[in-house]
């Protein structure tokens, strides 16, 4: 008998621990409930993971067996278990943060003094990180190295007969959030995956950028699969397999259109690669500067920022989506975090933090890789990088459709004006929208005094 231990994986389709486990011999799936570990994720996000586990329940009720929950400390949880189902090893996927890889260990002790093997698989990402050079400069290098390792194919949900079939009346509790959830667990993924597939992966390049797109035909625009990824309701092959599977079958801009996808999730992948080279990455910066960056960490301004009400109409967009929707579309996210590190000059980890607790997409190597690359602070190659809110606005919201979606104050004021905004007359804001923020920072200083900091950081003045 096995058991497997279920963590950030709660699916039965394309786990490769619970696959091994299966293989191997007659498994009890099992999950741990650890309400500290899970105070460490966003109220969003927890209660999306827990429908996520109570789905994965549902599951193996439906395959005949059950999904055995105990709250505790998972090397104490485990041992008695592994006795009471006199099981000889426990199974599970790998972890990349250092505190989890530490738990890991606590286990793997425990279970051996009990007399009790471990053996834990990767299934996180499509390439495990040891395969590769401790270190790139930059995202196009990775790429270059991890792009030809092949990736396997999913991995097939266990058969009936290869679980065991333990009764066991306990769940997982179902906390409320602030917001509305999308539809959890493997088939809420697996649904949002399919439309993406059949309506935006052959345009993704074409349309990823485009925000009113992503407001007025969410299907054509991004696959918004993040959340589910970034909760395991699925698995990474699966998502790679169905973007391969159409890349293969079509041609020329279609065949780049979805290999675009392919690439965007290689961005995931070295975000990966470095947290388990950089076990710091969310604490320290990853690049080192000769002097400190004086960094300004403006208590009003911070504020002004996660309220979306800087007067900054993209980054307001972008901030009152994250509090609506528990979710950031990639191009405001990046605009939001630059104008927080450079035009505030606030640390990047104060709005990393923000972010833990607002996404329902949080993902501990994605979240501080990107916040460290947008602060000029991690493995960009340019020495410091400064989204100009405006022109961002101008390039890729082409009638302000997004910033009016999630800025009412401003939904009848003319396009020009709308992007304009930072830059008008205090009287013509006053005439045109007089509810909406005037600038919190001049654009032009702003940037000028990010510029500066950053070049003394660099010791270049
Ligand atoms: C400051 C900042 C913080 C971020 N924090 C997170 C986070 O906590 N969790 C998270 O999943 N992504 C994060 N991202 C990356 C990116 O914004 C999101 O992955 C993307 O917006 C999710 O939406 P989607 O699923 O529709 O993306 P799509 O465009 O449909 O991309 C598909 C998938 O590719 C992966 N991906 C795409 N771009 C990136 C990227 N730059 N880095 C890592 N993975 C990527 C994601 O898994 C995504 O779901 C962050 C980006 C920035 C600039």
């Amino acid at each position: 008998m096995n058991l497997f231990w279920h963590r950030r994986d709660p699916r039965t389709r394309d786990n490769a621990g619970l696959a091994a486990a299966t293989r191997d011999g007659t498994t009890v799936p099992v999950f741990v409930y650890e309400p500290e570990l899970l105070k460490t994720m966003g109220g969003r996000q927890r209660a999306l993971y827990l429908r996520g586990v109570k789905r994965a329940q549902q599951r193996y009720r439906e395959l005949g067996s059950d999904l055995v929950v105990r709250a505790g400390e998972p090397s104490d949880v485990l041992a008695t278990l592994a006795e009471q189902y006199d099981a000889d090893t426990v199974y599970y996927n790998d972890h990349y943060r250092a505190a989890r890889r530490n738990r890991e260990r606590r286990v793997d002790d425990a279970l051996s003094e009990a007399g009790v093997s471990t053996d834990s698989r990767t299934d996180l990402l499509l390439v495990d990180p040891g395969r590769l050079d401790a270190s790139y400069p930059n995202h196009s290098q990775f790429h270059n190295d991890w792009e030809p390792v092949p990736k396997r194919q999913p991995y097939d949900e266990p058969s009936p007969d290869a679980l065991a079939q333990p009764s066991d009346g306990k769940t997982v509790p179902e906390p409320e959030a602030d917001i509305d959830l999308p539809t959890p667990g493997y088939e809420g993924a697996r649904e949002r995956l399919d439309r993406f597939v059949d309506e935006g992966l052959t345009s993704y390049n074409d349309s990823r950028d485009d925000l009113p797109q992503a407001v007025e035909k969410p299907a054509r625009s991004v696959s918004r699969m993040s959340p589910y990824i970034s909760t395991g309701a699925i698995g990474i092959r699966e998502v790679w397999a169905a973007a391969t599977d159409v890349y293969q079958r079509v041609h020329g801009r279609e065949r780049r259109n979805a290999d675009k996808y392919r690439y965007e999730l290689s961005w995931r992948e070295q975000n990966y690669h470095l947290l388990y080279y950089n076990p710091d990455l969310a604490v320290s910066n990853y690049k080192s500067f000769p002097n400190e960056i004086a960094w300004r960490d403006d208590e009003a301004d911070i504020e002004a920022w996660k309220r979306g009400e800087t007067g900054y109409p993209l980054v307001d967009a972008g901030m009152r989506q994250l509090a609506q929707e528990g979710y950031i579309h990639n191009r405001p996210r990046q605009v939001v975090a630059s104008f927080l590190t450079k035009h505030l000059l606030v640390d990047w980890r104060i709005g990393a933090r923000h972010f833990t607790k607002q996404l329902l997409d949080h993902d501990y190597a994605s979240n501080y890789g990107n916040w460290q690359w947008i602060a000029s602070t991690g493995t960009d190659s340019v020495d410091v990088r400064i989204f100009d809110p405006v022109s961002q606005a101008s390039k890729y919201d082409d009638g302000a459709a997004f910033i009016r979606e999630y800025v009412p104050e401003l939904a009848d004021v003319p396009t020009k004006k709308i992007i304009d905004w930072p830059t008008l007359s205090y009287g013509e804001r006053e005439q045109l929208a007089p509810e909406y923020p005037d600038p919190i920072v001049d654009r032009n200083d702003g940037y000028e005094r990010a510029q500066r900091v950053f070049e003394e950081a660099l010791g270049k003045r």
